[in-house]
């Protein structure tokens, strides 16, 4: 039996973790639960779960949780360090990273530190500090969450690293594809929140319609599998079948397949280096008909390129792209900038930062705070 902590057990990885665990309840204890706001949903967890620890960031809203479970059993923390604290005291193996944004990042550092098995959908804590993270890990420490870096993980195991040639990331293109380019900065949020085909959160969702999505996984891919940028190519692949493949020295393709549901990646994550049944969408090849790919317009989609340059500087860069993407992503939902200023505000902000090529932490979080402030400054 192992144990596990979700951090953001709320959202759609969050929620897709817990469906895992209860099909698997004979090898998975819930041991702790997390959520920023949604208080009510995570009460509901709370009670069929029965964790030891729940963390809620808002610390008004926690008191409300508590007051629902005076004299039970768990363990209440909250405030902005509760992640972290829940990470240190709870007893688990796994650490299942499912927060959005920069937040994640000391909690993913807390957990290499305690030797828990980190399974990481949270993106950004590689993209903003990868090398620090990456140095304090062991082999086979981190296990990754997202689709293509699970398809690439996976993919692998048919041979040794110093036999990979390149990886080939998968994107589905997110719904503005085969959109006009010229149309493109009228777009509106209702439009860019419709996914062609995963149901995810709002964050990351707009990221998918900019392509910002794929310039995380790149860096992200960079850093947990130690390539450099010119071994990490992307392809437009609208059917999401193939999550993703490797290329190795003899010309040999290893892809990962399978119909496009989360809970694949992260219940391989989670039972590791062994494979559990899991009820899936049948996987039909003749009623698919055909796989189609393309190549990725980087002109109408800038962010990519963004990427590209993350992965090839390092330092601070990551951590400025990360930062001043949340905040330009959100400026876009509240309707103070347009869908191709995202990008455009988020390379301006990169282009004037403090280059640090070895940043510590203190560094990259005064990189983090910087980011947030200038882009603030671009929506005035
Ligand atoms: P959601 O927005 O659906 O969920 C985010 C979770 O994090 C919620 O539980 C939320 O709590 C919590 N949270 C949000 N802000 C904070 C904060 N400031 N402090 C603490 N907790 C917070 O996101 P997703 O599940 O879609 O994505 C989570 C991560 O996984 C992201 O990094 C994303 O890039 C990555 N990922 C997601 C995929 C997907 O299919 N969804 C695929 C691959 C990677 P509350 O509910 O209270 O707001
Ligand atoms: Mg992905």
């Amino acid at each position: 039996m192992k144990k596990i902590v979700v951090l953001g057990s709320t959202g759609s990885i969050g929620k897709n973790t817990l469906e895992v665990a209860r099909n698997l309840k004979d090898k998975f204890q819930v041991v702790g639960l997390s959520s920023n706001s949604r208080w009510e949903l995570l009460a509901e967890q709370v009670e069929e779960f029965k964790p030891r620890y729940v963390a809620l960031c808002d610390g008004e809203l926690a008191k409300k949780l508590q007051q629902r479970f005076q004299g039970t059993h768990p363990e209440m923390l909250a405030g902005n360090n509760c992640l972290q604290e829940m990470v240190l005291n709870c007893n688990a193996d796994i650490v299942v990273s499912a927060v959005v944004g920069a937040v994640g990042l000391p909690a993913a550092i807390a957990a290499i530190e305690r030797g828990k098995t980190l399974a990481l959908a949270n993106k950004e804590s590689l993209v903003m500090a990868g090398h620090i993270v990456m140095s304090l890990a062991k082999k086979d420490q981190i296990l990754p969450v997202d689709s293509e870096h699970s398809a690439i993980f996976q993919s692998l195991r048919s041979g040794k690293s110093c036999e990979v040639k390149r990886v080939i990331i998968t994107a589905s293109g997110g719904p503005f594809c085969d959109y006009p380019a010229d149309k493109l900065p009228d777009v509106k949020p209702a439009q860019a929140l419709k996914h062609p085909t995963w149901q995810m959160g709002q964050k990351i969702t707009i990221d998918s319609a900019t392509l910002m999505n794929k310039a995380l996984e790149i860096i992200e891919a960079k850093w947990l599998f130690g390539l450099t940028a010119e071994q990490i190519d992307v392809v437009i692949h609208p059917q999401s079948i193939i999550h993703s493949m490797v290329e190795f020295c003899d010309g040999s393709v290893i892809a990962q397949m399978g119909s496009p549901d989360m809970k694949v990646p992260i219940q391989y994550a989670l039972t590791y280096p062994e494979r559990s049944p899991l009820r899936v969408k049948g996987f039909d090849l003749p009623a698919l008909g055909s796989l189609t790919f393309k190549k990725p317009d980087a002109e109408k989609f800038p962010a990519l390129r963004l990427g590209y340059q993350v992965a090839r500087e390092g330092g601070t860069t990551g951590a400025t792209l990360n930062a001043a993407n949340e905040v330009a992503v959100q400026a876009f939902l509240d309707g103070q900038i347009k869908f191709t200023e995202i990008a455009m505000y988020v390379e301006k902000v990169i282009s004037h930062h403090h280059f640090i090529k070895n940043p510590c932490l203190e560094d990259i979080l005064a990189a983090d705070a910087w980011a947030r402030q200038e882009m603030k400054k671009c929506l005035i």
